[in-house]
Parts: structure tokens; sequence; C-alpha cells
């Protein structure tokens, strides 16, 4: 990378409901070909095609980066979703997550979060201890936004993910945001599935776990995803931690540790 690093974001609906997103930090000889990239997501997204594409790009102030390693990577296999909804649970209870807690915020992302029965444009955050919903806007919720891998990084990150069979866009957008997501003061744990319906991989992820993919989370076919961020401590700055989800410039300069996949346990 050389020279100064830009944000780029892109926001795609259709029919005035959310359809895509993406966000990259790049250096200015990348900016041209990553615009390229997003709007053709946008235009050849599983649930249609965008009629409404919004692309930002803004300057990031170098002193504000945040260079970090990427979270250790492991896959917790499961014979179908349901089972894999029990062993996100597990995971969640055991980062700390009061079980009425993580039941009720998967049964949000399962029915569809937004108050509209449809998924959010962003994340929901649930307190980890009452299950309360805390994010100010439930339709759009918090975008986690201007983080990315270093092209190092990137290399590296794809070596490893190829050996597993899993060198895809969205495994690597997610580990980058749960990257993100992990080092936000206050959040214990996310869990996460993918609102694609040929995509039924999610994960949980949580500071002594790291990103743990569960490759079911729901039926082939359903529409329905979303993000829960599940925080906890006696004196969260919840302004503090939004703007940092949502503002604060991260890079990740090396990927994490690779563990071998278990089985869930029964
Ligand atoms: P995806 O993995 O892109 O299919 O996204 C699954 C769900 O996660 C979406 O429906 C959103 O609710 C949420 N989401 C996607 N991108 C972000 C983001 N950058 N920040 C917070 N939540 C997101």
């Amino acid at each position: 990378m050389k020279g100064p690093l830009f944000s780029i974001r892109m926001r795609a609906s259709r029919d005035d409901a959310h359809l895509s997103g993406a966000e990259r930090l790049v250096d200015v000889s990348t900016l041209e070909k990553v615009a390229a990239e997003m709007t053709r997501r946008a235009l050849q997204h599983a649930h249609g095609q965008a009629d409404c594409i919004r692309i930002s790009i803004d300057l990031v102030s170098p002193d504000t980066v945040l260079i970090l390693p990427l979270p250790a990577m492991t896959t917790i296999r499961v014979p179908d979703f349901r089972s894999g909804r029990t062993t996100a649970l597990n995971l969640l209870k055991a980062a700390g997550v009061a079980m009425p807690a993580a039941e009720s915020a998967l049964a949000a992302i399962a029915g569809g979060a937004s108050p509209s029965g449809g998924n959010m444009r962003g994340a929901m955050l649930v307190d980890a201890v009452t299950g309360e919903r805390l994010e100010p806007d439930s339709r759009r919720g918090i975008r986690v936004s201007r983080m990315d891998l270093t092209p190092e990084a990137e290399r590296e990150l794809r070596l490893e993910l190829e050996k597993l069979g899993l060198d895809r866009p969205q495994v690597r957008e997610a580990l980058v945001l749960s990257g993100k997501v992990l080092a936000a003061p206050g959040v214990v744990a996310e869990l996460c599935w993918s609102d694609d319906p040929d995509y039924p991989a999610g994960y949980v992820a949580a500071p002594q776990a790291g990103y743990v993919r569960i490759p079911a989370l729901k039926p082939l076919g359903d529409n329905r995803g979303g993000r829960a961020f599940f925080v906890r401590g006696n004196r969260l700055d919840l302004p503090g931690l939004i703007n940092f989800l949502e503002c604060r410039p991260v890079l990740f300069d090396r990927p994490g540790r690779f563990h071998p996949d278990r089985d869930m346990e029964r």
C-alpha cells in the first residue's frame, strides 16, 4: 500500500430494502478497481439487481489507523442447521453471554431482525446479560466499516484458506469484520449468518475462541440472515463503541492461527 488510505463503502438497495453492502480500506491506486467490483456485486446480487447503489469514498487520517492481526480460525462440523444453532448457543455461553440473551438474538436473526421482519442493514447490539437490544435504530443496526487486509495479509490468508477449500470473499470479509468487532471495547462475542439463500454457513466469534465457523446455521434457500454483537460491562460507553465500530480504521496485517476442524460436542 502506497500513500494515504481511502475508506470506500458501497450500499445497494432494491425497492427500498437493503440488498448488499461492502467496505474496504485501500490506497489510491486500487480505488477505481474496487469501485467497479462493488458496482458489479450490487448488480449481480442473489436477491436481484440493485435499483440504487451508493458508493462513498473518504480519505482516512493515517494516525488513526489501528494495525491488528486477524483472529484465529477453526471450523466445527455439524450435521444440520439445528445442530449448528445449538453449537452457536454453546459457544456464546462459553464467551459469557447469558443463554436467554443468546437465544433471543438467534431467534431474532432467524425471524428477520428488522421491525419489518426483514433483514437489517447492519448488526444488532445486544446486552449479553439482559438480552436487551441497544442499537439506536433497529432497522439499520450498526454497520461496521473502515476495515481491510493489507495486500500481504490478503495473500497469506488466501493461501491458508485455499488449503481448507474456503478461499471465498464471504469468508475473508467475515473474518475481517469479526476481527474488528472483537477489538471493540465491551464486545464479548458475535453471532452471524449470511442472508444469501445459497450460503448457510455462519460463525460465532469471541476473544478466547477466535472465529469459529459453523457450516450450517440455516436451511438452504432461506434468505434471512444477520449479525448480533454481544456487549457487557458496567461502564459501557455505547456512543464510543458505536463510533469505534463504524468509524475507526483498522487494517489487519497478518492472518491468525488456523486450528484443525472439530466435530460438534454431543
Ligand atoms: P452478509 O454476511 O454480507 O450476507 O451479511 C449478513 C448480515 O450481516 C446482513 O444482513 C446484515 O444484517 C449484517 N451485516 C452485513 N454487513 C455488515 C457490516 N458491515 N456491519 C454490520 N452488520 C453487517
